[in-house]
């Protein structure tokens, strides 16, 4: 079945806006301070108090790098000095310690993720030691039934410590690899040898972890559309299993190690789209399927079956099969939902330290949702991962008439509908595959709270 998305430059550049990434619906920019650990521990209970409690998933904050990307928007600390590492792994040891003991024993973990930073900041004794920790204080089954992932800098890896990542357990891998062009490397501080990248995906194949990812950025300085394509097919000779296109978002008042980067350097916003044409018509033509959102996968992939089967979810480490999971997140900034709420841990090591001194889960900040939340939640999920909503269901399960409900939003999606973006029949809303590329852009009709202009603080969608 062709199931190719379509470029068309014109619609993507009417459509194209400011948008969220949509890894949560409400978004992190509407969490507050009138949340704190009190209804995590609150929401955590009843969690547990369902008749069929959901499985969860850990995801593991590690947040140091040692050396400074310029392009970096994440949230990190950046050091040389290893031995920094050691006393948050202490603290995230006794927060790992804490939370097993508050969901049931009988709950089993089925996902374990680890991002930064530079989880591979650590020593290996160190990971091994802090997946013991999760081991004693949650249920964890044998290493094959959970999916467990790590991402990983090239640099800091070899031979010897890919085989040691799988001999932990580790059994899906992520590469930061952004551009394999040197001038880019160079412009954007991140060196990485081509050679030493391939010989480690090579490595990882050798060890025989189920996914293996690249990650790439378009938008980066000095690229060009003749430079990424040489990137592109260095990316798909190295055969990984998955392949993510981030946009570079060029935002230096809030990102500062983005000033280092010379505006007169970044590819007009004419070869930007020219590259991003480029992605999707090279690696569709090498056999890889567009998931969404910058994501694309081997038709073998478990994302793409999910998604031919309608279950593919969304969460804050991009598109998962685990649909409903609890996800409990640890270290500094990570955000966890519980139910129908989100939370997130405080942002520095030293608040860190001092709610864990007090015995006290590091929650700062997050949201209850309310029913509409949820709906419009689940629609923007259907939306994001599946391309397609059943609006009887959802009628059905919500007790609500979609036109009425959704009214104010009715005549942009009929205009998305007359530009071909998407199909609007009375019993269903499907993207069509002009409209893949700008299924954000649909989500944001369904979205209440860009209703309130806050739509300048997020990336383009393009
Ligand atoms: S991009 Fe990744 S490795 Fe580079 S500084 Fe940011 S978090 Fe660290």
């Amino acid at each position: 079945m062709d199931n190719k998305v379509v470029f068309n430059k014109e619609l993507i550049r009417r459509y194209d806006t400011f948008g969220p990434r949509y890894t949560s619906y409400p978004t992190a920019v509407q969490f507050t301070t009138d949340y704190d650990d009190s209804d995590y521990l609150r929401w955590v209970k009843h969690s547990n108090e369902d008749p069929i409690p959901a499985p969860l998933s850990l995801y593991l904050h590690i947040p140091f790098c040692d050396t400074i990307c310029y392009y970096c928007g994440c949230s990190k600390l950046v050091t040389k000095d290893k031995s920094k590492a050691e006393p948050y792994i202490q603290l995230l040891k006794k927060e790992i310690r804490m939370q097993g003991a508050l969901f049931a024993r009988d709950r089993e973990v089925t996902q374990i993720h680890w991002g930064g930073g530079t989880p591979t900041f650590l020593n290996d004794e160190q990971i091994y030691d802090i997946i013991a920790c999760i081991r004693e204080n949650f249920n964890v089954p044998s290493s094959d039934k959970v999916e467990f992932g790590i991402e990983v800098d090239p640099r800091t890896v070899d031979q010897q410590r890919i085989k040691n990542l799988a001999n932990i357990g580790f059994n899906r891998i992520s590469f930061g690899v952004q551009d394999f062009d040197q001038d880019v490397q160079q412009a954007v501080n991140r060196v990485q040898i081509t050679e030493d990248i391939k010989q480690r995906i090579d490595d990882a194949r050798t060890q025989h972890f189920q996914s293996i990812n690249i990650d790439l950025m378009y938008g980066l300085p000095h690229q060009t559309l003749e430079s990424f394509s040489k990137t592109l097919d260095t990316t798909i000779e190295s055969n990984p299993d998955r392949i993510a296109i981030y946009n570079y978002a060029h935002l230096p008042e809030m990102f500062k190690p983005q000033r280092r980067i010379k505006e007169e350097d970044l590819p007009s916003p004419e070869e930007k789209l020219n590259i991003l044409q480029l992605c999707i018509e090279k690696l569709q033509d090498a056999g890889y399927v567009y998931i969404g959102m910058d994501h694309f996968a081997k038709e073998s992939d478990d994302l793409v079956k999910a998604q031919q089967h309608g279950s593919l979810h969304r969460n804050f480490q991009g598109y998962s099969t685990n649909a409903d999971c609890d996800m409990i997140a640890m270290g500094v900034t990570a955000i966890s939902r519980i139910g129908d709420n989100y939370s997130q841990n405080v942002r520095t090591i030293d608040e860190y330290k001092s709610y864990l001194d007090q015995d006290r889960i590091p929650v700062f900040r997050g949201i209850e949702l309310e029913a509409d939340d949820v709906l419009r939640r689940e629609i923007i999920n259907d939306l994001m991962c599946n391309n397609n909503l059943d609006i009887e269901k959802l009628e059905r399960r919500w007790g609500i008439k979609f036109k009425a409900y959704f009214e104010s939003s009715l005549e942009d999606l009929q205009q998305m509908a007359d530009d071909g973006l998407l199909n609007l029949e009375k019993t269903r809303l499907s993207i069509t595959k002009t409209g893949r590329l700008l299924a954000r852009s649909i989500c944001m009709q369904f979205d209440r709270y860009l209703q309130e202009k806050q739509s300048n603080r997020f990336s383009r969608v393009i």
